[in-house]
């Protein structure tokens, strides 16, 4: 006989992923063995949680509406791992939180009561990215982040429990996590492991179950988290924040937050590592009598000695104006700046003056041949011009 996983979770049967989520949520309130005193919850709860594993799974849903079953679904079935709370939900960015989540994270989700597998109880890892300024990059900086994860329940302090006590061992699984059952199949009787209905594979149970955490241990804690980037970071290195992740079930270890570092272009920088690269226009009399200009770095002024007769294309290296190295305190990259030659588009009469004058010195009337320009690069020819003229 087939059951209906439809009406088990109370939607349509076009109901998209979402819909499915958001009835399964509900219903876990409405019939959590932690929450609900109706002699039936443990039951209700095994069928909406196997009605929720075919439907929220695409291949599993395609199999169960074609043939009206599903091979190996179900609490002690070759269920596959299936995420449970999404690191989405868990920051989303909006205030609200699902007490839905809750109680898929309490339970270690439909993956942990699945299979008849133990329940890990220790906090997950958690991702999170934040992007800087180039500038920031540079200098190191101390971020704050707000950031939705289940913390530790200051109620029971992480306990689960009314009056503090530690969580007891589950008496029905031994501490296991999983019991014996029997299946009835076409080869008589089989032993099959599930997932210990009193402690939900946890191997602990509580015996005056906190209301603020639901005997959990841990609640979901808007927090404000001082990040520490050290000068030099790069794209895409990862910060370590111990037991910032999510908080382990009744007081067990909780993971870890790694934050992604992302860096947002620069309009004027480009970054090669520790190195920067920059453009820098020049005129033409720079060009051929060489300057030092002195520029805006990218935290502070450079001074660039540009030599005479440097041509568009070519560079200057500055030493030490790049950016450090993160656990190489003394080392620092250098600045690369690309030369470019602007020949202004309005200019003095004098100045008119001086290039006619400085293009009658270049013999340029005379010399079409182009053996004779290819000779001397214009810069030398600028450079010669504006020597000989002082
Ligand atoms: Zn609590
Ligand atoms: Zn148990």
């Amino acid at each position: 006989m087939s059951k209906d996983y439809y009406a088990e979770l109370g939607v349509a049967r076009d109901a998209d992923a979402e819909t499915i989520k958001r009835a399964f949520r509900r219903k876990a309130r409405e019939c959590h063995p932690d929450v609900s005193d109706a002699p039936d919850a443990e039951e209700c709860f095994k069928r909406l949680n196997e009605a929720y594993d075919v439907l929220s799974d695409p291949a599993k849903r395609d199999q169960y509406d074609r043939y009206g079953r599903v091979s190996g679904s179900g609490p002690g079935g070759a269920g596959n791992g299936n995420p449970y709370v999404d690191f989405g939900d868990i920051f989303g960015g909006g205030v609200s939180f699902d007490l839905g989540d809750l109680f898929s994270s309490f339970f270690g989700g439909v993956a942990g009561a699945r299979g008849g597998r133990a329940v890990r109880p220790e906090g997950r890892d958690m991702s999170i990215g934040l992007t800087i300024t180039l500038e920031e990059a540079a200098r190191g900086v101390t971020k704050t982040i707000t950031l939705d994860r289940l913390a530790p329940c200051p109620e029971c302090k992480a306990t689960g429990s009314v009056s503090g006590a530690p969580p007891a061992t589950c008496t029905k699984c031994g501490g296991s996590g999983q019991v014996v059952g029997y299946q009835q199949t076409l080869l008589g009787p089989m032993q099959t492991r599930q997932t210990c209905p009193d402690c939900g594979g946890l191997g602990t149970t509580t015996a005056d179950a906190c209301e603020e955490c639901q005997g959990s241990g841990r609640v979901i804690d808007r927090q404000q988290v001082e990040v520490e980037i050290p000068a030099g970071i790069a794209e895409g290195q990862k910060i370590r924040m111990k037991e910032m992740g999510e908080a382990g079930i009744r007081g067990a270890a909780s993971g870890d937050l790694l934050i992604t570092i992302g860096v947002a272009r620069h309009e004027r920088f480009e970054r090669n590592g520790a190195d920067l690269h920059v453009r820098l226009p020049i005129s033409l009399a720079e060009a051929g009598i060489g300057a030092t200009k002195l520029i805006d770095g990218l935290l502070e002024p450079v001074s660039v000695a540009v030599p005479a007769g440097k041509q568009t294309g070519e560079t200057i290296r500055v030493k030490r104006a790049g950016l450090p190295i993160v656990g190489k305190p003394e080392a620092l990259g250098d600045l690369h700046c690309h030369l470019e030659i602007i020949v202004p588009k309005k200019m003095s009469e004098r100045a008119h003056e001086l290039l006619r004058e400085l293009s009658a010195e270049f013999g340029d009337d005379e010399t079409s041949d182009a053996d004779e320009l290819r000779k001397q690069s214009f810069g030398d020819k600028v450079k010669d011009f504006f020597h000989g003229a002082n």
